[in-house]
């Protein structure tokens, strides 16, 4: 079980999130829909897992990466890619991102990357 935040600017994406980690026993201690609101949930909530989106308007997921990381450098963050964002990815890994998912992902692919994670 672990405790995740999840960050997307897209509603039904949290919500179609929410809903697979909380059938699976996860709980989700805090949401976010941009960059800026994910670094101060963070701060409060200092869950076990972050899913970030990488676009998000103000301010996006990777410089949202970049700050969880230099406040906590021990941050579990997972990126949201959307399919063509290949670069974008290898740049959050290279940054300090634990693995990505890209959506549209399945249930199964999500709750691999969290078990992967949980098991480190
Ligand atoms: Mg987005």
């Amino acid at each position: 079980m672990a405790r995740i935040m999840i960050v997307d600017d897209l509603a039904f994406i949290k919500v179609v999130q929410r809903d697979i980690l909380e059938k699976h026993g996860h709980e989700v201690v805090a949401d976010a829909s941009n960059g800026q609101e994910a670094i101060e949930n963070y701060v409060q909530t200092k869950p076990d897992i972050v899913l970030m989106d990488i676009t998000m308007p103000e301010v996006n997921g990777l410089e949202a990466l970049q700050k969880i990381l230099e406040i906590d450098p021990n941050a579990n963050v997972v990126m949201c890619s959307a399919l063509g964002q290949q670069n974008l990815i290898v740049e959050a890994i290279e940054k300090g991102a634990k693995d990505f998912i890209v959506k549209p992902f399945t249930p199964e692919r999500l709750l691999a990357v969290i078990d992967k994670i949980l098991g480190q």
